[in-house]
């Protein structure tokens, strides 16, 4: 791998992902990354970090597909593109969960194989799951939730088929973390924070530092696994 390397960030125009996009942009990493909706948010990243933005929807196949061999090859893939569809799952809307499966399951499984066709040695595939994924005390997620579970198959799975090329792929799973899908002084705080060992919700920053742990070269021997950065919501 050489020094500068080769990064996608799928989902990089606000919340964790800009953390992230900022964390290998400040590393030197050739940074590009997808959005949907924020253009505005997006070039602005852009132009502040020197990375690519590229509009192109997760629920896509063939865009997720293109984005990941248009900015290839790539050394470190990172998925973190993800949504929430949430209520009474007797009354939710078919296609809106349909849409949920495609953004949080979909994309990841085709991005990590499609990254990994010319992933060089080294590479690193990482996706944003949850705590969820784990534990789920709430009713009207379970859309979410199984999403989020589905990443645990996929890092295991896809970790046997592309360890002999020295390529690994991780699970970060954030709890409570304050973006604009959850907010810090969100009318659900209190109830989380309840089930928390450290009662806050954590930063983009902190799920960063992760995800720039799991991308360097101290993490060679680390895949297949899941990494829980939630102030023990799930504990
Ligand atoms: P935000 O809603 O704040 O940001 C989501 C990002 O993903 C945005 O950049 C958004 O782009 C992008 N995105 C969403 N849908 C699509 C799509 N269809 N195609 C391309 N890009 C898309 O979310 P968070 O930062 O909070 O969450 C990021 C990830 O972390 C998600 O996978 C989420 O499930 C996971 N997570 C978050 C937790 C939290 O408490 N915040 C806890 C556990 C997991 P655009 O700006 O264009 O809409």
């Amino acid at each position: 791998m050489s020094d500068v390397r080769t990064v996608l960030v799928l989902g990089g125009s606000r919340g964790i992902g800009a953390a992230i996009v900022r964390r290998f942009a400040q590393a030197g990493d050739k940074v590009t990354f997808t959005y949907v909706g924020s253009h505005e948010a997006a070039e602005q990243l852009a132009s502040e970090t020197g990375s690519t933005a590229v509009r192109a929807d997760s629920a896509d196949r063939d865009a997720v597909i293109a984005s990941v061999r248009e900015s290839g090859p790539l050394d470190v893939l990172v998925v973190n593109s993800g949504i929430g569809v949430f209520g009474d799952a007797l009354a939710q809307d078919p296609d809106a969960i349909d849409r949920l499966f495609q953004i949080n399951i979909h994309a990841p499984y085709h991005a990590a194989v499609e990254a990994a066709r010319h992933m060089p040695e080294g590479g690193r595939i990482i996706v944003m799951g949850s705590v969820n994924g784990d534990r789920m005390p709430l009713a009207g997620m379970a859309s979410y939730a199984v999403s989020k579970s589905a990443m645990q198959g996929l890092a295991r799975g896809l970790a046997r088929d592309f360890g002999p090329r020295g390529i690994t792929v991780n699970v970060v799973q954030p709890g409570p973390i304050d973006t604009d899908a959850n907010p810090a002084d969100g009318p659900m705080k209190d109830l989380m924070h309840s089930f928390m060992a450290i009662k806050r919700h954590g930063q983009p920053e902190e799920v960063a530092g992760m995800v720039a742990w799991l991308a360097g070269p101290e993490a060679g021997f680390v895949t297949g696994a899941m990494h829980t950065i939630d102030g023990a919501f799930g504990a």
